[in-house]
This record gives C-alpha cells, structure tokens and sequence, in this order.
C-alpha cells in the first residue's frame, strides 16, 4: 500500500521531463495516474514505462492550449475514476526579446501557463466539490527572478503562482488544497538540449547556483509527492521553490 493507494492524480505533460518523473512517482505510490501531452509516442513510452513497473497509468493526446478540452478531460475523469490530485505541469516556453516578439507569441504563454491550469484547476474543484483534494502547479523561478528574452515566461508563472494563492484561499473550507512547486534549472530532455547546444550556459548555470548544480526532476517528484499526499495536509497556498537555493540567494561566495 503506498500513500496514495485509491487515489486518481492526472498530470498534464506527463510524458517527458518533470512531469513524467512526477507521473512515475505518484504511480509508485499507489495512484492511479492520467496522463496528458500532444505527441502520442512520448505517452505511449511513458505509459508503457510506468505500467511494466507495476504502477497504474493511462495517455491522453491532448494540447492544454486548448484549456476547454482540458477542462473537459479532467470532468470525465472525476467521472469515471472520482479525482483527488491534479498536477498542472505542461508549459509553454516562448522566448524573445519584447521588440521582436508579438502579441500571438506572448498570448501562447497565457494560454498553456495560466488559462490551462485556471480551467484545470476550475475544473477539479467543481468534481472535488466538498470531498477535498491536492491541486499542485508547476510554476518556476522565471516568476520570481527576471532576465532578458523571458517576460512573457516569466509573466506567465507570476500569475501561475499568485493564482495559486488565491485559489487556495476559495478551496480551503472544502479541503481542496491548492499549492506551487517552482522548480529552478532542472535538467529534462528540454534543458539537454539547450545544454548540448550551448555547453556554456549550462556550466554557468550550474555555477551560479548555491548548490552548484543543476537538479533532477526527481527532486522535484519528491516535493510534488509530499503536496499530492496526506503528509502535507495543512499546507494550502504555499509557493515551494525546488532551485538549489537559488530564488533566495544574496551573494555565494566563489
Ligand atoms: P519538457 O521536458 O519540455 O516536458 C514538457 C511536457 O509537457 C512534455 O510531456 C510535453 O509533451 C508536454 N507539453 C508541452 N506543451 C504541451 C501542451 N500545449 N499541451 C499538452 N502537453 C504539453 O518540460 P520540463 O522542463 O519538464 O518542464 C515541466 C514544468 O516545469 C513546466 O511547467 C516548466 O515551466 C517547469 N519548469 C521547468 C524548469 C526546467 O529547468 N526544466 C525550470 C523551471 C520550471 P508534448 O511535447 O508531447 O506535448
């Protein structure tokens, strides 16, 4: 018996990086998970991976851009199989410069990063109702913390990460409790290949870390396990950075 035997947790992209750690985790411990992304070959993978481990995982094709779809998704789910966790995980990384980027661009952060996860997150609590549950939402420290080329990201996750605070407030009375995992640099098949292509920046990043290295999606699972489980029962609102230290350093010495 794990700690979330009898539990049903979806986790939106959670066929590759952080959120398929996060899948693999909450299906070690005993959830039955749905996963959903856009390229049914990584689902296939991921699903196949987890199944012949033992845990209980299902795919869904689906882009979350389309956030009614995902909405309707998670309903039939709770449904069918009742919910208990939702992990809004899957992102959009626009990049760019503000005077060479455009309204469609920006409007593509909003869409995945923030309309998602609000009509995920409307979405779980109508089928949650008084029965309580876990909503957790992948923010990041481009939220937090500024640099060039990533206002509409970084914007983005600011308002993924205050819109967790204020739902937490709306779910708290019916115990649906609803917190943020900011994960710093993490090394996914994403970060890979911005690495491979430009070694530098990731010996700099790793460098300029208090911890001096780049994380796991692991460690992120981990911190995503404690929110989706009992263990965390009277942590509702919370913002959880997972970055080495990173969002609160002043001056690390060489
Ligand atoms: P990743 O390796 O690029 O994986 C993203 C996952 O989301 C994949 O399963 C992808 O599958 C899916 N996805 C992307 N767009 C989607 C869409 N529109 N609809 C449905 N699924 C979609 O990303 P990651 O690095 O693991 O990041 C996961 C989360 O952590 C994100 O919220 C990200 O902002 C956050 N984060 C990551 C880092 C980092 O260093 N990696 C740092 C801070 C925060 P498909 O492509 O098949 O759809």
């Amino acid at each position: 018996m794990g700690s979330l035997s009898g539990k049903t947790a979806i986790v939106s992209g959670g066929s590759d990086g952080i959120g398929r750690a996060i899948a693999q985790k909450l299906a070690s411990e005993g959830a039955h998970v749905v996963i959903c992304a856009r390229n049914a070959d990584k689902i296939t993978a991921t699903v196949e991976a987890i199944t012949s481990e033992g845990g209980a995982c299902e795919g869904q094709t689906l882009d979350v851009s389309d956030a009614q779809s995902y909405a309707e998704m998670i309903s039939t789910v709770a449904k069918d199989k009742g919910l208990h966790i939702l992990v809004n995980n899957a992102a959009h990384v626009g990049m760019g410069m503000i005077a060479e980027t455009d309204l469609e661009g920006f409007q593509q952060n909003f869409r995945v990063n923030v309309d998602a996860p609000y009509m995920g997150t409307r979405a779980a609590m109508t089928a949650m109702g008084d029965k309580g549950g876990s909503i957790i939402n992948i923010s990041s420290v481009n939220g937090d913390r500024a640099m060039q080329g990533m206002s509409a990201y970084g914007a983005s996750k600011a308002a993924l990460t205050h819109f967790t605070r204020n739902a937490a407030m709306e779910g708290a009375r019916q115990g649906i409790r609803v917190n943020a995992v900011t994960p710093g640099p993490i090394m996914t098949p994403a970060t890979k290949a911005w690495f491979d292509h430009d070694p530098d920046a990731g010996a700099a990043i790793a460098s300029a870390n208090p911890m001096g290295r780049i994380g796991t999606p692991e460690e992120v699972a981990n911190v995503v396990l404690f929110l989706a489980s009992d263990a965390s029962s009277y942590v509702t609102g919370a913002n959880i950075p997972v970055d080495g230290g990173k969002a609160n350093e002043l001056y690390v010495p060489g």
